[in-house]
């Protein structure tokens, strides 16, 4: 079945009755490029054992299936799972969980479907949740190599951008604290039925292997990024003295040890140099 055939789409959806939901994000691909395309960049392959998050009616399930040894896939609208049943009819190696992803025991479903396998995600997300579900997927620690998912473009380029640039923002450090991320190809925005008001693109991030920092540093770096993105249009000390509490003098002679000026601001600082900030800072306030 042509799942990319904007004629059989139509029918299989006007014969279960089913109408599109924009309140669940849902923009399904009819471009027949774009799926093989995600599940060759994102590890579908021999060993490895992909977790989707949104089947919709299964046209990247089904690419990932072909391609992976196994897929577990959540998808929150049980309206779709009859839908599935008829799209994916034939593959043995496909699993659905009506759940929502928010929710759900991703560890569980990994650990026990993917057990002796590779595992990454891919995914086409709900544009609505981008960043919760990201940075849910990063800050559980999941057993996944890599995460390859479309999103909006804008999106894109702030979770691609380099930590110390104006394009780069909370979720930037966060992503970068986990992992790299990259941008490797833009989709136009009539590739989707129906179509959204913005254009896409695909990235993938690749989850480093070890933790950078130590838990309480790290719970540490990330109140610190928190407050500094929050008013990142002011000095970091005076961003961080008023939401952390610190004293803004501690805040100079840190800035100073690090050999930055005090006027900095949270958002010229590149990754290094937050940890560094974030270290000094928390041996001050002991
Ligand atoms: N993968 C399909 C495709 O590319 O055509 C569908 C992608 S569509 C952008 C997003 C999908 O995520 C929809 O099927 C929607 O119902 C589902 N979804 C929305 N919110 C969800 C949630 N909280 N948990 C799980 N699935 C969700």
């Amino acid at each position: 079945m042509e799942l990319t055939n904007i004629a059989t789409v139509r029918e299989i959806l006007s014969r279960h009755g089913f109408s599109f939901s924009k309140g669940l994000g849902q923009n399904f691909i009819i471009n027949p490029g774009i799926c093989p395309e995600i599940a060759e960049n994102g590890n579908a392959q021999p060993g490895w054992g992909i977790l989707e998050i949104g089947t919709g009616i299964g046209v990247l399930t089904k690419e990932l299936a072909l391609r992976a040894d196994k897929v577990s896939a959540v998808e929150i609208d049980t309206r779709l799972l009859p839908v599935l049943e008829e799209t994916l009819a034939g593959f043995d190696n496909i699993k659905i969980y009506n759940e929502d992803v928010m929710k759900a025991d991703l560890r569980g479903i990994i650990e026990r479907d993917f057990a002796g396998l590779h595992a990454a995600v891919c995914a086409n997300l709900p544009y609505y949740i981008t960043s919760p579900v990201l940075m849910l997927l990063l800050e559980s620690r999941l057993p996944i190599e890599s995460i390859t998912v479309m999103v909006q473009k804008e999106a894109a380029q702030r979770l691609c951008a380099k930590v110390g640039t104006r394009d780069a923002g909370a979720i930037t450090v966060g992503v970068n604290y986990y992992g790299t991320a990259r941008q490797l190809f833009g989709v136009s925005r009539g590739s989707f039925m129906p179509a959204p008001n913005v254009d896409s693109a695909v990235i993938r991030i690749d989850i480093n292997k070890e933790p950078r920092l130590a838990p309480d540093e790290e719970e540490f770096f990330f109140r610190v990024v928190k407050a500094g993105f929050s008013q990142r249009r002011k000095t970091v000390a005076n961003a961080l003295s008023s939401l952390l509490g610190a004293d803004k003098e501690k805040v100079y002679q840190v800035l100073r040890e690090l050999g930055l000026p005090e006027t900095s601001r949270i958002e010229a600082l590149d990754m290094q140099q937050l940890t560094e900030l974030s270290a000094g800072l928390m041996k001050l306030m002991k």
